[in-house]
């Protein structure tokens, strides 16, 4: 895969160096059958060092996830070989299905078939708690 050269895909980038592969685990892409590359620690000027993941293929990609591991990424889609959209990413107020809750005697433990949903409780420290047992992330 020549990862420049995407002709059908998207690009995140601008991704805080480290942040890359939690993107990658929490979007499941290595469910996908399209390349996928991820591009470590690549020099930017503006950010020191920044990661890269290029997905070429199209898929309903969840905004949620990449701006709950890094809200200053960038998402670009690309047709045709162009940039024809850039998204914004933002803090999400609410993650639905993208953590699990890890207290055992909370009702999502018992109850399999709740959504996981947690809350942006401190916008500040990016803290989000489950909205059944308050538990943080
Ligand atoms: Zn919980």
């Amino acid at each position: 895969m020549y990862v420049d050269s995407i002709q059908n895909g998207i690009v995140i980038d601008h991704i805080n160096a480290g942040g890359g592969m939690k993107i990658y685990e929490l979007l499941e892409l290595d469910k996908l059958k399209e390349p996928v590359a991820i591009i470590k620690n690549v020099v930017s000027k503006k950010m020191g060092r920044k990661d890269i993941i290029k997905i070429d293929g199209t898929f309903d990609i969840d905004l949620d996830v990449i701006g709950y591991v890094d809200p200053g990424a960038t998402v670009n889609i690309i047709e045709n070989g162009k940039l024809v959209r850039k998204l914004t990413i933002c803090l999400p107020e609410k993650l639905t299905n993208v953590l699990t809750c890890k207290n055992p005697r909370c009702i999502t433990s018992v109850e399999q078939e709740l959504p996981h949903v947690f809350k942006l409780t401190d916008k500040e420290n990016r803290v989000y708690r489950c909205v059944y047992c308050e538990t943080q992330v």
